[in-house]
């Protein structure tokens, strides 16, 4: 087991340290730190890197990676655990989905290919991807606003190969959560575009395994624990925990096969009227949600195209707001059952 050394950082065998991944100069002489915390075991093992809050005001991620992070032993590890809990510093700090400098969603193509000397989100993500590309494993962890229920995304249509594959569905089982296959969605299959996209899509089209996992309660830490304990049971299914019992089921998990079906969007404005709770689920034509005016006159009535359950109820814009929403928005993210 050697020495972990990356940036500024350098992790004897068996302890665990924090410091700064690399730094952005912005116009007006504001330097932007990306954080990273390194836990190093004592024996040989995979790298798993997590990343957290790409999209800022989605802190959940960064409580689980943090919680994660700080309930490693040093001494009990075998392999190495990188975190980075807040990937866009500008973004948890302004609170946005979006990177405030640039308007650029950093949960984008930005870590493999980035350009060291580009733009202040093409730098982050060269900063950030400095270290995924050291990774054996990657977990991207985000979460939802309510109402929303917990999954992991598997990308298993960019895996490059069967041994990616499998390994992701494994990291997917052992995280516990429901998981979806996102290949190919029946409604709009480039809605989350190709390979390109997101860094774990990216990262399992270079053969390196890797989850992209939907917390609950985005704005809050409250459902951090869960994150934690998926976090865990992925490092006791790598043999990262030996002699520890960390398995985790979640309690919300669905039975059975799913996969992607798109999103529904409301073609009216009003109030968005959840009607089937998320996370529960559904026969097709069954009524999820109803959208009326503001006397409370039902303007719409949109029913799910297929058997499944919905994950997220976003509203306007994108769910970053509230229920009152315009035309257009998209209103119910739908996983369908597949065999
Ligand atoms: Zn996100």
């Amino acid at each position: 087991m050697g020495t972990f050394e990356h940036a500024d950082l350098k992790a004897e065998p068996g302890s665990s340290g924090h410091g700064v991944l690399g730094e952005v100069l912005l116009a007006a002489g504001e330097r932007i730190a990306v954080p990273f915390i390194v836990v190093n075991g004592v024996a040989d093992g995979p790298t798993v890197v997590v990343i957290a809050a790409s999209h800022g005001n989605e802190i959940v991620g960064t409580g689980a990676a943090i919680a994660f992070a700080r309930a490693l032993e040093p001494a009990q590890l075998h392999g190495t655990v990188v975190v980075v809990p807040a990937a866009n510093p500008p973004a948890v700090s302004a609170c946005s989905y979006l990177s405030p400098i640039d308007g650029v969603n950093m949960s984008g193509p930005l870590y493999w290919d980035a350009d060291a000397s580009g733009s202040t989100s093409q730098q982050l993500g060269a900063i950030v991807g400095s270290v995924l590309k050291r990774a054996d494993i990657v977990i991207d962890v985000h979460g939802n606003n309510e109402p929303c229920a917990p999954m992991s995304m598997m990308f298993l249509e960019n895996a490059r190969d069967e041994a990616t594959r499998e390994a992701t569905i494994a990291l997917a089982e052992a995280f516990g959560v429901t998981p979806v296959d996102m290949s190919a969605p029946t409604a709009h299959p480039a809605w989350l575009g190709s390979s390109d996209v997101y860094p774990v899509p990216t990262a399992l089209a270079h053969g390196i395994p890797g989850l992209m996992v939907e917390l609950t309660g985005a704005r809050t830490l409250d459902d951090a624990p869960r994150g934690r304990s998926g976090l865990m049971s992925v490092l006791g299914s790598l043999g990262m925990l030996p002699g520890q019992e960390v398995g985790y089921k979640d309690p919300q998990r669905l039975a059975g096969n799913f996969g992607y079906w798109g999103a529904l969007s409301t073609d009216v404005a009003g109030l968005l009227w959840v009607r089937h709770p998320a996370g529960v689920p559904f026969t097709k034509g069954t009524v999820l949600v109803e959208v009326t005016d503001t006397y409370g006159e039902v303007l719409r009535e949109i029913r799910s195209p297929v058997d499944g359950f919905c994950w997220w109820y976003p509203g306007a814009p994108y769910g970053q707001a509230t229920h009152a929403v315009p035309a257009g928005s998209t209103v119910a993210l739908l996983a369908e059952v597949r065999n």
